[in-house]
């Protein structure tokens, strides 16, 4: 087992992964930028390195800040969280170059999954069922983009094959919109990714996202963890996720994860993962997969018992899976809320000095977070502080306790979208289950402030 890893993130996963390195005696580096100083993970750490100014392309996307604060502390692994480096195949690879492991995929892996148009071909040859689209990437000759629109049949979307994060995607419903949506979709996935590559997918009206959780080890060993159900997006970001996803029968879910884990034998897949599908009237279309741990990833471990960031180190460390298929066993219901500083029906961030921050507890009540009262959440990054992640014997009784928590939770100095949760706890629809993802942006529709 390692004996030191650097944590390459900051925010509540930094403060996971160094919560996981503490129970398996392993020795966590801080990194931080000059924002970041006074994060709770830097404070408690026992060792913490200032890798340059606010702006993450100087700090946390700076890979020779990072293998450098790697290098004068004697790590020998490096975690990368999730965002970041964490899907950057050149980072993995300069990683293990320079001597460290890296907690994660082989650099390998990432380059495929990282482009979708050559994880989609790679799923096809695996068996995992995909969304129909365009074979690869759009040609440039119009009439040709036309004909592969006119057999894939309106409405289609165009998704930059660098994509991520919810950015690079138009959807187009008729002919007449087609090649400037087309053009410019290449023109931002060019400047955003630095690949003006997009595919073409027919665009599913209702779907649901459910995506499934895998962990892998070095000796061909592959197990999935269940099912999430993220379908509760704005913008195509997720904002509360569950496990397993209500109302999905389990035969379903366990032909599909069966899938996945064959895709992850064949490709020769390590560490953990998520298939990332589209669910619609009882099919399973695969989208993406993202190869690292996921914010959502508190769920299955409340519904499994099984810790996913402990795992991602022992299985990089060589070590084989605890487990196999038959181990795990999905117990009860869990709900994970992101608390954000933004305002909760308008989204603009809210930045600034947290003057009370009081979390909630009781049963099967989790939160994770790195912030505190008097904290100050600087405006350079992402605006999630936190998440409050419940675990109850049903649906209801997880429901039940998501409010009461809410209900206990105080922020002050910042406005967060807590408000909003809470009114998504007591929806009549949400609360029968099984909502798409076009649900959230419709109900702020209709709740319009
Ligand atoms: P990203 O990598 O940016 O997260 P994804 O491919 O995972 O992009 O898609 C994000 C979200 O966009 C999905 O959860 C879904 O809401 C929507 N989406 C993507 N592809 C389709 C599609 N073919 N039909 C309908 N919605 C889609």
């Amino acid at each position: 087992m390692f004996k030191k890893i650097l944590v390459a993130n900051r925010g509540e996963i930094a403060l996971r992964i160094q919560r996981a390195c503490r129970e398996l005696g392993i020795k966590a580096v801080m990194v931080y930028s000059e924002a970041d100083r006074e994060a709770k993970y830097v404070k408690l750490a026992e060792e913490a390195v200032c890798i340059g100014p606010a702006p993450s392309g100087q700090s946390y996307l700076s890979m020779p800040a990072i293998i450098s604060a790697a290098e004068v502390t004697d790590a020998e692994a490096i975690h990368p969280g999730y965002g970041f480096l964490s899907e950057n195949a050149d980072f993995a690879e300069r990683v293990e170059q320079s001597g460290f492991q890296f907690i994660g995929p082989t650099p390998e892996s990432i380059r495929i999954m990282g482009d979708k148009v050559s994880a989609k071909q790679a799923m096809i040859k695996a068996g995992v069922p995909c969304v129909p689209g365009s074979e690869g990437e759009l040609p440039d000759d119009p009439a040709q983009i036309r004909r592969i629109a006119k057999t894939v049949g309106y409405p289609v979307i165009i998704k930059a094959a660098g994509g991520g994060g919810g950015r690079g995607m138009r959807v187009v419903h008729t002919e007449a919109a087609l090649i400037n949506a087309v053009q410019m979709t290449k023109a931002e996935a060019g400047a955003a990714f630095n690949n003006p590559a997009v595919y073409m997918e027919k665009f599913l009206e209702n779907p649901r996202h459910i995506e499934i959780q895998i962990l892998a080890d070095k000796h061909k060993n592959a197990v999935y963890l269940g099912e999430r159900d993220c379908s509760m997006q704005r913008r195509h970001q997720k904002i509360l996720e569950e496990a397993p996803a209500p109302g999905i029968p389990r035969k379903l879910i366990e032909k599909v994860g069966e899938r996945c884990v064959a895709a992850c034998k064949k490709i020769g897949y390590r560490g953990a993962g998520t298939f990332e599908f589209l669910y619609e009237n009882g099919e399973f279309y695969f989208i993406e997969m993202n190869t690292r741990v996921q914010v959502e990833h508190p769920v299955t471990e409340m519904i499994t018992g099984i810790d996913i960031v402990k795992t991602q180190i022992m299985v990089a460390a060589g070590e084989k899976l605890p487990f196999t298929q038959r181990d795990i066993q999905i117990r009860g219901h869990a709900i994970e809320c992101r608390i954000n500083a933004e305002d909760p029906y308008k989204f603009t961030p809210s930045p600034g000095r947290i003057t009370m921050w009081h979390a909630p507890g009781g049963p099967g009540v989790r939160v994770d977070s790195h912030v505190y009262t008097n904290y100050f959440v600087p405006p350079n990054y992402d605006s999630m502080v936190g998440k409050i992640i419940v675990h109850g014997d049903t649906r209801e009784q997880a429901m039940a306790r998501m409010s009461t928590a809410l209900a206990e939770t105080l922020v002050e100095g910042i406005s967060t979208n807590i408000p909003l949760h809470r009114e998504l706890m007591a929806d009549a629809k949400f609360m029968s289950g099984g909502t798409n993802i076009h649900y959230l942006e419709e109900w702020l529709r209709h709740h319009k402030r």
